[in-house]
């Protein structure tokens, strides 16, 4: 990746244009991580670079970007430009081909702003980003309510670097997207929800989920995670606090890696709450159906945010499902292996975990449940089953509900131990219904 980076970076000197690495990784370079991808400025227009490298892609050529492939290989090359004004609060209306210099202050943030010559080994800095890189600050460039009124996204950008970073962000910076918060509201749905996906996988996701709080940001992005403060729980289940601060504790108590429905749903489970809110007669706090209504106000937040349904989905289901744990260990083994073939299962006792560990620390029903997944860990999640709706039909069932409800039975008994063989199970269907397999005369009159 780097190699080819440099090729072109070379190609393009030969035909006597200026090329130098930039944006995320020179950054990441210079703090010793790998780069995921790397980007190219140059003094060549796209003309120019499209001409040097056949089968360039010069669909961002309006803004200077053409994207050249060797290989396996994609890297952007960017003219140096100025960006003229903008007028949606996101886009440029018009791009000026121009220095590295101008071409650094345009970029959103200092260290985001440094040049790279990967030939002769030299760092480019017009922006102070060295020192920032170096201090752990995360600095707009230029005037940040400028920068921030021209391109809202950098709002939740700046929180995102300062998270994945673990940056500080420098406080006329901080101060600028504070009061710049609601023009969030400008940016597309996808947008915002790429920059929350980055923000909420990364393991420092509770620092990120604080600056979003903080910032202004959550009152636009997710402003139902706020309707979580101050909602009280019956303090001998909870002793932590509300269910804002149940949440954020939950967030903290998470493994560094997680899926993105795990993390959506640890956000997500409890976010009917408020609107379940209840106290009975004895003065007990009481969220009935906080689960469902949890589900569906879960699935309706992700399709605002433009989610797949890949995510939605299992997130759902997850919602849904959080409170069946607390009956586990009355549960008969064919409900709890049923359960335990959802293929959200894992995400969902990962989910149960910090559910306890964040309120009142009792584990009993999480480790119930892994033993069970030791014990049920070389059978298959559902077995074959010993017999089918064909084997039904001929001990005399119509097929209909009636049929559905024994072949549910006789396979509840086969997941719970009872018939394991298909003679058994025939049995077991004859001595449970009064049919008797085989018996029935299918040709005859009724
Ligand atoms: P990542 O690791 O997420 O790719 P990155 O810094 O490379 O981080 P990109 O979105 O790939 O971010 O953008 C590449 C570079 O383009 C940035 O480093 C920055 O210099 C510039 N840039 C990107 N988005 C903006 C923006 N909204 N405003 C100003 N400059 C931007
Ligand atoms: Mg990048």
């Amino acid at each position: 990746m780097l190699d080819t980076a440099v090729q072109i970076i070379q190609t393009l000197r030969a035909a006597g244009h200026e090329a130098l690495l930039a944006g995320g990784c020179v950054r990441d370079f210079l703090l010793g991580k790998d780069p995921k991808d790397y980007d190219v400025a140059t003094s060549a227009t796209p003309e120019q670079v499209a001409a040097l490298f056949p089968g360039a892609r010069t669909v961002g050529a309006h803004f200077g970007v053409v994207i050249v492939r060797l290989g396996e290989d994609h890297v952007e090359v960017a003219t140096f430009r100025t960006d003229g004004s903008y007028k949606d609060g996101r886009r440029p209306q018009t791009v000026t081909f121009s220095t590295p210099e101008e071409d650094a202050k345009r970029r959103d943030f200092t260290i985001n702003g440094i040049f790279r010559d990967p030939v002769n080994e030299r760092v480019i800095d017009f922006v102070g980003g060295l020192e920032d890189l170096r201090a752990g600050v995360l600095r707009a460039i230029g005037d940040p309510h400028l920068r921030f009124e021209e391109d809202r996204l950098r709002l939740l950008r700046a929180v995102r670097f300062a998270t994945v970073l673990d940056f500080q962000i420098e406080p006329e910076t901080w101060k600028a997207v504070r009061s710049h918060a609601a023009g969030i509201g400008d940016v597309s749905a996808e947008r915002i929800r790429d920059e929350l996906v980055k923000i909420f996988l990364h393991p420092h996701r509770l620092r990120g989920f604080d600056l979003l709080v903080g910032s202004g940001l959550m009152a636009h992005v997710l402003p139902e995670i706020l309707t979580l403060q101050g909602v009280e729980q019956p303090p001998q289940w909870h002793p932590e606090g509300d269910v804002f601060v149940h949440t954020r504790l939950m967030l903290s108590l998470l493994p560094e890696q997680v899926s993105l429905p795990l993390v959506l749903s640890v956000l997500l489970h409890d976010i009917a709450k408020p609107a379940t809110f209840t106290v009975d007669e004895t003065g007990r706090i009481r969220f009935n159906g906080h689960d469902k209504l949890g589900a569906e106000m879960s699935a309706e937040i992700l399709r605002r945010l433009k989610f797949p349904n890949d995510v939605i989905e299992p997130v759902t289901t997850i919602v849904e499902h959080h409170m069946g744990f607390k009956d586990v260990k009355k549960m008969r083994k064919s409900t709890l292996r049923r359960m335990m073939a959802r293929p959200t299962w894992e995400d969902e006792l990962a989910l149960h975990r910090v559910d306890c560990l964040g309120s009142n620390g009792l584990l009993d029903n999480y480790e119930f449940m892994v033993e069970r997944r030791e014990e049920f860990t070389r059978q298959p999640v559902l077995p074959l089953w010993l017999v089918n709706g064909g084997d039904l039909i001929k001990a005399g069932f119509e097929p209909g509900p009636e049929l559905g409800k024994a072949l549910t039975a006789v396979q509840n008994a086969q997941l719970d131990g009872v018939v394991t063989t298909r003679e058994e199970a025939l049995a077991w269907v004859a001595e449970n219904t009064g049919r008797m397999p085989g018996s029935h005369d299918s040709g005859g009159d009724a």
